[in-house]
């Protein structure tokens, strides 16, 4: 497993007052599943994006297995990351297969490699190939379209997962499959998990460690789950 230091990391965008993150730290540790629970713009989403590199921190440090994560170049990030969002993020213009598929092909995989682990991924996810491969993500509902997103954040079996409230539109049976498809990839496969959720049974289910962020993603509680609910 690869493990996730961030070192006293702030983020300021530019134009706004207040920091979005303040002078966070925190050691995720290989193999390992923390979950994020907080408030609505405490900057959960910030934190992933900057171990993900879509932005940068204003300063501080981030390192993914040891390596400066600020250093790496594209390629190595994605081939070590994977990422699940919400909002799915898929592209518009490509079908559900092309979209899974995406990260296999910026990472040369020969074809059959590439369609066999599409048709792998989109059965893990719960979605049947023959029905959905050549769909466009419009001809999706919400659920199906995060399904699709999560598919693609693991086409390509990176070490470390970044989910940010992936499972929030899936219907409650898929979701309970996909949390448990989750917690196997960990215990089989040793990713490390940062997950974020709104829902306290998920954290719970879920994570080897809870992080209770307040604003500007202060840690006010970082702990077991049955500690925090002990408390
Ligand atoms: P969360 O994911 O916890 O809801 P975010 O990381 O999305 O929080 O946002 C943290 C804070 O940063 C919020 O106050 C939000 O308004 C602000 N913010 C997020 N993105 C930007 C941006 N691109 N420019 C300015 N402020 C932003
Ligand atoms: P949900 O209950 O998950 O929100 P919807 O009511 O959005 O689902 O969709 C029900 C079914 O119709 C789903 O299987 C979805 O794939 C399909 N569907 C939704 N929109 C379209 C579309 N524009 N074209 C084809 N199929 C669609």
């Amino acid at each position: 497993g690869v493990e996730i230091e961030l070192d006293h990391v702030t983020k300021r965008y530019s134009g706004t007052r207040a920091p979005a993150v303040d002078d966070f730290s925190m050691v995720v540790p290989a193999g390992k599943i923390v979950v994020f629970v907080g408030p609505s713009g405490c900057g959960k989403t910030t934190t992933m994006r900057m171990i993900n590199r879509l932005i940068e921190p204003t300063s501080g440090r981030i390192t993914i297995g040891g390596q400066d994560a600020l250093k790496l170049d594209v390629d190595t990030l994605r081939r070590q990351i994977g990422y699940a969002i919400q909002q799915a993020g898929l592209f518009p213009h490509f079908t559900v297969a092309q979209n899974i598929a995406v990260v296999p092909g910026l990472l040369g995989w020969d074809k059959k490699k590439v369609t066999a682990r599409v048709e792998e991924m989109m059965d893990l996810v719960g979605l049947d190939p023959a029905d959905f491969r050549d769909r466009y993500p419009r001809q999706l509902s919400g659920g199906q379209q995060q399904r699709v997103g999560v598919a693609r954040a693991l086409a390509a079996d990176p070490p470390v997962l970044l989910m940010d409230e992936p499972f929030g539109a899936v219907d409650p049976i898929t979701r309970g499959n996909l949390q448990d498809e989750l917690l196997r990839l960990q215990t089989d496969l040793k990713k490390t998990i940062v997950f974020v959720t709104h829902d306290f049974d998920e954290a719970v289910k879920l994570g080897d460690r809870i992080a209770v962020l307040g604003n500007q993603s202060k840690i006010l509680q970082y702990d077991t789950p049955e500690s925090i609910l002990a408390n």
